[in-house]
This record gives structure tokens, sequence and C-alpha cells, in this order.
């Protein structure tokens, strides 16, 4: 059973939190993006250029060392650490000390764009995550899938979280295979939803979002354009930044969502179906958002 449809009419209905009164950059909200690696460091800078697109005041950067610098170069806009990193080039999990000490200001932690190896992704991201308390959580991609036999730790953060697989790491993520889980997009997203305490959104040409409590919604706005390389790494990164400005995770996945599949239909107008990058995905959201709110 799918439940609501997260369109336009909705969102006017469910508008995000604004800023109020005197306003500076920390209060706008703080994002850390954690992620990128030796051969996927873009994603990281995807993620962190979605989040400030989306509103919030601040990003900073976590990513392996030996690309830190040229993070740094290609987006002024974001703090840079550089972190220790495994043979395979990921950020190794002895990195989880050092950033439990830079995430004690954040407001919304984005674990997993870029991250390439399940096992060194699920170790950082375990060790993280039973130690931290406190800020919102987005976990993408191999933090995600690298949780399977790990949950707990996710749970733990019930009510502040927010994942976003796409089929294939749905599957591997609960165990099943991708078929099945393709078969009944919804019932996989409730049972995810019931496992970790998080909202789930369940990426693919529709998306399905549900919340812990077993509602589910769906959404088919967007085209064909996002099937590109990025394209999620800059829905995490929106995603991330709604939180930082306060929004509840619930609210922050369908906003998120919604605005995705928006910037794709105005980027597809603007230079046609297929070949609009994911890189201008994040500069389609701050008018996205003026135009819904
Ligand atoms: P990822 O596979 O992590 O890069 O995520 C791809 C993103 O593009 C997800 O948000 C999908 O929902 C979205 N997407 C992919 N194909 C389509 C499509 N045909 N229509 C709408 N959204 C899509
Ligand atoms: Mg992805």
């Amino acid at each position: 059973m799918t439940g609501q449809t997260v369109d336009r009419a909705f969102l006017l209905r469910h508008p995000l939190p604004l800023p109020e009164g005197e306003v500076d950059k920390d209060a706008r909200g703080r994002v850390i993006v954690i992620g990128g690696s030796r051969e996927v460091p873009g994603a990281a800078l995807l993620a962190g250029l979605s989040a400030l697109r989306a509103g919030a005041g601040k990003v900073q950067i976590a990513t392996v060392e030996s690309r830190a610098a040229a993070l740094g170069i290609a987006m002024p806009e974001a703090r840079v650490l550089g972190l220790p990193e495994s043979e395979g080039g990921d950020i190794e999990a002895s990195a989880a000390q050092v950033l439990l000490t830079r995430i004690k200001q954040e407001d919304a932690v984005l674990l997993g764009p870029g991250m390439l190896d399940d096992d060194v992704a699920g170790d950082l991201a375990a060790e993280l995550l039973s130690s931290l308390d406190g800020p919102h959580l987005v976990v993408d991609a191999a933090a995600l899938t690298g949780l399977r036999e790990k949950v707990g730790t996710l749970k733990k953060h019930s009510g502040r979280s927010v994942i976003t697989p796409h089929a294939g790491e749905m599957a591997t993520f609960l165990g099943d295979q991708k078929q099945a889980v393709e078969a009944d997009a919804p019932g996989a997203a409730r049972r995810a939803a019931a496992a970790t305490g998080a909202v789930v959104v369940m990426k693919g040409t529709c998306t399905h979002i549900a919340s812990p409590q077993g509602q589910v919604w769906e959404c088919k706005h967007g085209n064909v354009g996002l099937a590109t390389s990025g394209s999620g790494d800059t829905l995490a990164g929106i995603i991330a930044g709604l939180l930082a400005r306060g929004a509840h995770p619930l609210l922050a996945a369908q906003w998120g969502v919604y605005m995705h599949g928006e910037a794709g239909q105005r980027l597809c107008q603007s230079h046609g179906l297929l070949g609009y990058l994911a890189r201008e995905i994040p500069f389609q959201i701050p008018k996205i958002m003026m135009d819904l709110n």
C-alpha cells in the first residue's frame, strides 16, 4: 500500500522552516560531509555544494588526505579536513576519533558520498554512529550498505536520521535480491524504516519515502536525465542542508526528493532531457525553494 504523493501542492501545505530574526551563518545551519575517496573525491564536493544551495550556512568536507587540498580549491566555500586513507583510498575507520571532535558543532552529518569500499565505510560509519550524539544524519551509499550487519548503530539515531539507498543498495542493506526490492519498493522502504528508525528515501524513477511509523509517500517528479553520475550525491546534500536548517527528517526528505526532481525538470527545459550534469542540479535549488515557500 502506498500513501500520499509528494507534489507541489503537498509541499505548499508543508512549508520549510525559514530563518527568523538576527541569523548568522552558524545559525543558518552547519553541515559536515564525510566522504569522497581517492577515485571519487568529487562526490563530497557535489554534496557540500548542494547543502549550501539548500540553504545551510556552513559546510565542512572531511575527505581523504590525498584529495583534501584539491577539494578546498575547487570549493572555496568549504572548510576541508584531510583524513588518513585506506590502501584502497577510502577514509579509514581510525579517522572516527578526529571526526567526532569536528562534529560537535554540526547540525547535520552526511556520511557516505563517494565512498567505495563497503567494509571500510561501514567500519567508519559504525565507529562514528556508536559515539555520536545529537546531530541529524544522512547516510548514503557504501556507508549505508556497510552497516548491513550493524543496523543497531543506526537505530540509536532513531527520529533524527535519513537513509538514501537506490534499489541495489537497498537490496544489499536488507540482504535481499534487487529484483525483489524493485518488485515491492514501498514494502522495502517500510521494512528498512522499521529496522533502522530512519526516514528512508528509496530512490528510483519513482522514489518512495517511508517513515519509521510505517507511512509511505511516493514522488515521481523528475526525468531520466537525473539518472547520471553524481545525481544521488546532490540529493543527499540537499537533504543534509535542509536538516541543518531545522527541517524534521521526514520534511527534509520530502522536500529534498521533490526539489531534486524539479531541478531535473528545469534543467530539461534549459539544456535538454539528456546530458545535463549533476553539478548543475544544486544551482537550481534556491529559486525552486523561493517558488515553493
Ligand atoms: P544515484 O543512483 O545514487 O546517483 O541516484 C540517482 C538519483 O536520480 C535518485 O535520486 C533517483 O531517484 C533519480 N533518478 C534516476 N532516474 C530517474 C528517473 N528516470 N526519473 C526520476 N528520477 C530519477
Ligand atoms: Mg548514489
